[in-house]
């Protein structure tokens, strides 16, 4: 049953409970304006009469003779009866009228009552002209002495009140069944067409593929729920179309770059294979083989770096380090590169301490000051300074390079990117460092940062919440 229910629409199931809450609504109702109209109007009619059987046993004597006696007025004809007073008819053994005590007068009656069955106690309505119905109890009437039984009839007017009670209880027979088809019929038609807005987002979210994700939901009324439900689809779907492109775009650089190498490796191979050469020739060649391997090795590694940054990163390994002492060992490690190309590092520092994985930090700053180093002249001095306020902590490294292109600045964490293709190539950039540091600040709660120095050159910084 559960199953079967589940497999029912949403449109069904909505119509089949309104139709059923309306259905034990209407219900309820009407039977308790029966039971009411029964309790407080019409019941009394019928308890009224046998009241007034009570009065007339207690007042009426019969002797056993025949002869009557009744200790009330003879009410005919007269306007002032008292109304206490009890209307009835006397019928003696043989169906013979003995006595009639009611106020009408015999121009009123077109037809009088019959004489009642003997013997049997029945309420029924009788009329005895068109406009005056009676509602008569006959019971039978032990006459004190005699062995015969008489009946005793108490009347009064018939109160339409009792009609309505049996015409209420047709309506409700009849008219129950017909609302509840038409309160089924009513909330399936109310339900399609509230629940429409939701069949042309499926159909218009059955029509959204990964080729096409340009495709939006409809938003009918953007303040309704389906409407929000819509807006919160569709910018889900932007998120999705925005990573879709990230990834093609990914996916075609990463092959290029890939195949940049690849081809270069190839080529040298070929040519070198041409014609036959001295063993310093070959040398030449199998060395610029593995400097292309060598690339294409580093920057696999780098794309890694990156996939495992933006995605996969497991645990980080938080530590409290000495920003000051942290940043003096990763420089050392690389000035020897600066010594190189004659240029000089100077490393500026005030104590203050954070907690972060010391690996990802150090990649992070060695991708600065490797850049700095690539892209300053020889004889150029970089400086690693190291800041703190009151919250964070700063480390920056300014070199005297060509600096960022104010266009460029947008860019220059996307991966791949390079500001003069040309000439960094030539440098050994993947034009994926920058992408990488800035995935690892994000993982270790900080940022990346770019400002311009006059005359010329860079100052990017890593910035980190302090610990102390
Ligand atoms: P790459 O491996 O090519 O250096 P990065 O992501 O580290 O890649 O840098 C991206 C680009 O930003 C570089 O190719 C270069 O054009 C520019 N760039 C990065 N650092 C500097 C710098 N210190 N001075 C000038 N240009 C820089």
């Amino acid at each position: 049953m559960k199953t079967w229910w589940r497999q029912r629409t949403l449109r069904f199931r909505l119509a089949l409970w309104y139709a059923l809450g309306g259905a034990l609504l209407l219900a309820g109702f009407s039977a308790t304006l029966y039971l009411y109209v029964a309790q407080t109007m019409a019941r009394p009619l019928s308890a009224n009469l046998r009241e007034d059987l009570a009065e007339i046993q207690h007042r009426l004597v019969v002797k056993p003779d025949g002869s009557l006696w009744w200790d009330g007025a003879d009410m005919r004809g007269k306007i002032n009866w008292n109304r206490d007073d009890p209307w009835f008819e006397l019928w003696d053994e043989n169906g013979q009228l003995v006595k009639r005590i009611w106020p009408l007068e015999d121009k009123q009656v077109e037809q009088y009552p019959t004489a009642p069955a003997p013997g049997v106690t029945a309420l029924s309505v009788f009329r005895i002209s068109p406009t005056i119905p009676l509602r008569v109890l006959a019971t039978p009437y032990q006459v004190p002495g005699r062995d015969d039984e008489w009946m005793v009839r108490v009347i009064s007017i018939h109160e339409p009140i009792a009609d309505a009670l049996g015409a209420l209880r047709l309506i409700m027979v009849v008219a129950l069944p017909v609302v509840i088809a038409l309160l089924s019929c009513g909330g399936y038609i109310l339900t399609r067409r509230w629940l429409q807005p939701l069949d042309r987002m499926v159909a218009a979210a059955n029509r959204i593929t990964a080729e096409d994700l340009g495709r939006r939901l409809p938003v009918d009324n953007p303040h309704d729920e389906v409407g929000r439900l819509a807006q919160v689809f569709n910018v889900t779907l932007d998120r999705l179309e925005r990573s879709f492109a990230t990834l093609d775009r990914f996916v075609s650089d990463a092959s290029h770059e890939l195949r940049t190498p690849l081809t270069t490796l190839r080529s040298v191979g070929e040519v070198g294979l041409r014609r036959s050469r001295s063993e310093e020739e070959y040398r030449e060649i199998i060395g610029s083989m593995l400097e292309e391997a060598q690339r294409l090795h580093g920057l696999i590694q780098r794309l890694l770096e990156l996939a495992t940054a933006q995605g996969g990163m497991p645990e980080l390994e938080r530590e409290k380090i000495d920003v000051g002492d942290y940043v003096a060992l990763c420089v050392g490690e690389l000035s020897v590169l600066a010594e190189q190309r004659g240029q000089q590092v100077k490393l500026v520092s005030e104590p203050v301490t954070v907690e972060t994985d010391p690996v990802l930090f150090r990649q992070a700053l060695q991708n600065l000051v490797d850049n700095a180093i690539k892209y300053s002249p020889a004889g150029a001095t970089i400086t690693v300074a190291v800041q703190a306020t009151r919250t964070h902590c700063t480390v920056s490294v300014t070199d005297e390079g060509p600096g960022i292109a104010p266009e460029d600045r947008e860019s220059l964490t996307d991966r791949f990117f390079r500001a003069d293709r040309s000439r960094e190539r030539g440098r050994g950039g993947y034009g994926l460092g920058l992408a990488i540091t800035k995935a690892y600040m994000r993982l270790l709660q900080g940022e990346l940062g770019y400002e311009p120095v006059q005359p010329t050159g860079s100052r990017f910084s890593l910035t980190l919440p302090r610990a102390d």
